[in-house]
């Protein structure tokens, strides 16, 4: 397996900057519950955190998830430090009345930005602010035909608070075909109800191998994923994956499902663009209407 995440591998700018201040990154999965989006945090880190120290045990939990839990692991790599906390939320859409259900999600992400802002406004304020606001959010389709009616409500309600990334979950149970005309589907819903999705923006940067594979990755988005914490060896390499009767899963291979697109847009080349567009987009609405109502 790979040993390392690949963050180290930022632009040259950035990384000069992040091997001075450390980075954080902020990670948030939300969805149905059993989507696996438990599994899909550990297969995103499984190889690099498995032996270290830090590898948490909350991270090897299997259990529902019923609280808003977040979690951090220090990395460290070619110099630069990652401070990557994971997100993880409780299903939602499980009541009888699910309205609301978005609330706790958004309770929790307007609150860090309310921290963020309290520090930022302090008169005597330590520098560097921690920054715990949620950088992305993942949100978890199940498989299936069309998007719920829950899905286009909750994503209605955090599109102008967060980056939202949705991703199809359980890829493992589709045809290619299926998964295709899916993707084409949630888009188009997502368009009709103008539903701002995060836009991977081109990597300027010349030293990004090439922007002609980042179109590649871009054009998988919603990324049908699959998540497996299991090892799997086939003819003596191992590698993350499911195991069927009738053959086995890699999650790592993408003609086998759009988890290492994601996983590189996420950590190789997109991870300052999302702090960039939280920090001037999102949190700049927030702190907007915050002011804003203050003073009106
Ligand atoms: P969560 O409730 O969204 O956190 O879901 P979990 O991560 O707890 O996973 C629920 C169940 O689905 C577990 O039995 C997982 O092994 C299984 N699972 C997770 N990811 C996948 C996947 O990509 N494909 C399939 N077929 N099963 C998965
Ligand atoms: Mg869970």
């Amino acid at each position: 397996l790979d040993g390392y995440v690949g963050f180290a591998n930022l632009p040259n700018q950035v990384y000069r900057k992040s091997v001075k201040k450390g980075f954080e990154f902020n990670l948030m999965v939300i969805g149905e519950s059993g989507l696996g989006k438990s599994t899909f945090i550990n297969s995103l880190f499984l190889a690099e955190l498995y032996n270290t120290e830090d590898f948490p045990n909350t991270f090897e939990r299997r259990r529902k998830t019923l609280f808003i839990d977040s979690t951090s692991v220090l990395l460290n790599e070619k110099g630069v430090n990652l401070r990557l906390s994971i997100i993880d939320t409780p299903g939602f859409g499980e009541s009888i009345d699910n309205s609301n259900c978005w609330q706790p999600i958004i309770d929790f992400v307007d609150s860090k930005y309310e921290e963020f802002l309290n520090a930022e406004s302090k008169i005597n304020r330590k520098l560097p602010i921690l920054d715990n606001r949620v950088h992305c959010c993942l949100h978890f389709i199940a498989p299936g035909h069309t998007l719920k009616t829950l899905d286009i409500e909750v994503m209605k309600k955090l599109h102008d608070r967060v980056n939202l990334i949705p991703v199809i979950a359980k890829a493992d149970t589709m045809t290619p075909e299926e998964i295709k005309t899916f993707k084409t589907n949630v888009l188009n819903v997502i368009n009709d109800h103008n539903i701002q999705i995060y836009e991977f923006p081109d990597i300027e940067d010349d030293e990004l191998e090439n922007n002609r594979s980042n179109s590649a990755l871009k054009s998988k988005i919603p990324f049908a994923i699959v998540g497996s914490n299991t090892v799997i060896e086939n003819e003596g390499k191992p590698f993350r994956g499911r195991q069927y009767p009738w053959g086995c899963v890699n999650v790592d291979d993408l003609s086998h499902c759009d988890f290492m697109a994601l996983r590189t847009m996420l950590i190789r080349t997109h991870m300052q663009d999302l702090k960039d567009v939280t920090n001037n987009v999102h949190y700049e609405n927030y702190r907007f209407k915050k002011l804003a109502y203050v003073t009106g």
